[in-house]
């Protein structure tokens, strides 16, 4: 990229600043030089962005990178070049991998395969116990030396009352965010998808909304006795969101993510069997779906986390109860939200910018991102062309193809992705 370059005429959405308006981005030596109508433009190279939105770079609370353990499925690069065709420029790299993200020396190495990857920042989750066992305590205060911010036991629930205590009370300490799979093992275990109707008709061992409602409760009642921060993750089922409503009313320290699949299907969807619709949680009934859109909408839920899980083929294409649960989202989560949200009008578009980029990176703490767009911070920018229409199908960037949304119709095209001022993805298509 040239030394200064002018993003000229695009729907400038920048929620950390309020700005909604048609200006120029100058972007020079990483940073945002100038923004507005009159911006001047002088001595730079130009990218004529008419038609386009230009927003903070995304930012993804909630996904699996696979590196180290299933480098099959994704890496680190990999998952990287997908997060930026996808508009991300930075992402949460949860912590079940092989080995665990549980000590300092797990986290360098994640930190170091992306930076020389160099397309997203990625910010390595700690797990709050070794080895994701649900016992002992992970490294918390080491991997929170080292700037970890986020831990989760992702894959599994804290399974007990008392050890969510006591990480939450530890956390405190650190400033630090508990995050959870918020399932109860004991209801939960061989389910394969929402136990209702359809779990009925398919002859399929159900999951009862009961199984996220039971943890969610608990771990909202450890948080107001802890003061801890928490974070619920891809909450799925209503009832969920009516128990974080009232948390919040009442000022627990609690934010919480929905996933793009699970404000588009539902239980009814897995009628053909296809397993890229098998997701943990699983996706729930239309009224469950609503209520989600809604707590979105209002602020309950506070950001769009994709829960990327990608899955090798000969993995998820074994029989249904074989199959591992988890869809990729990377490459169609910003897509899914405007046409499924924001085009049928029930989001306006600088709440899903919120939702997708400004909240989560002040959950994850990530300051460099989300915004605001303005002289002097980093410019870490994402421009799409919110009309462009496009069918999901391989071949992907991830390198994995398990997506919910394959053979799908979408609204929304990511067009440039900037990370400090670099050119990532440039008409439309990742630079390396
Ligand atoms: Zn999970
Ligand atoms: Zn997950």
């Amino acid at each position: 990229m040239a030394e200064r370059t002018a993003f000229i005429g695009a729907r400038v959405v920048d929620p950390a600043s309020g700005r909604d308006e048609v200006a120029n981005v100058l972007v020079e030596g990483g940073a945002v030089a100038a923004v507005g109508p009159d911006a001047s433009l002088r001595g730079a190279s130009l990218v004529d962005c008419h038609g386009l939105v230009l927003a903070p770079g995304l930012v993804d609370l909630h996904a699996h990178l696979r590196e180290p353990g299933r480098e099959d499925a994704e890496t680190v690069e990999t998952a990287s070049r997908a997060a930026a065709a996808g508009g991300f420029t930075a992402v949460a790299a949860m912590a079940n991998t092989d080995p665990v993200a549980d000590t300092p020396a797990v986290v360098e190495e994640v930190r170091s395969l992306a930076s020389r990857a160099a397309l997203c920042d990625v910010f390595p989750v700690g797990a709050i116990t070794k080895g994701l066992a649900g016992e002992e305590m992970a490294a918390i205060g080491e991997m929170a030396a080292i700037g970890v911010r986020l831990f989760s036991d992702d894959g599994r629930c804290v399974p007990t009352a008392r050890v969510l205590r006591n990480a939450l009370q530890y956390a405190k300490a650190f400033d630090a965010v508990i995050a959870e799979h918020c399932e109860d093992p004991s209801l939960a275990e061989g389910g394969q998808m929402h136990e209702g109707i359809h779990s009925y008709t398919l002859g399929l061992t159900g999951k009862p909304a009961e199984s996220e409602e039971i943890v969610v409760f608990r771990d909202l009642a450890l948080a107001r006795l802890t003061g801890g921060r928490l974070h619920l993750q891809h909450l799925s089922a209503g009832g969920s969101v009516e128990l974080l409503r009232r948390a919040r009313a009442a000022g627990v320290r609690v934010t919480a993510e929905v996933t793009p699949h699970h404000l588009v299907f539902v239980d009814e969807d897995l009628v053909t069997y296809d397993t890229n619709f098998k997701v943990n949680p699983p996706l729930r009934t239309p009224e469950d779906r609503e209520a989600l859109r809604a707590a979105l909408a209002d602020g309950t839920i506070d950001a769009v986390a994709t829960d990327h899980a990608p899955h090798a083929v000969e993995d998820k294409e074994a029989e249904f109860d074989q199959a591992p649960p988890g869809t990729i989202g990377l490459e169609t989560a910003l897509a899914a939200v405007l046409t499924h949200l924001v085009e049928p009008g029930l989001i306006p578009l600088p709440r899903a910018i919120e939702a997708l980029s400004t909240a989560p990176a002040r959950i994850l703490g990530a300051s460099g991102h989300g915004g605001p767009i303005e002289p002097g911070r980093p410019a870490n920018l994402v421009v799409f062309d919110p009309r462009a229409e496009w069918v999901v199908e391989p071949p992907f960037v991830s390198r994995s193809r398990n997506s919910a949304f394959l053979g799908k119709s979408l609204r929304g095209k990511v067009i440039h992705t900037v990370l400090r001022g670099e050119p990532v993805v440039g008409d439309g298509k990742p630079r390396r």
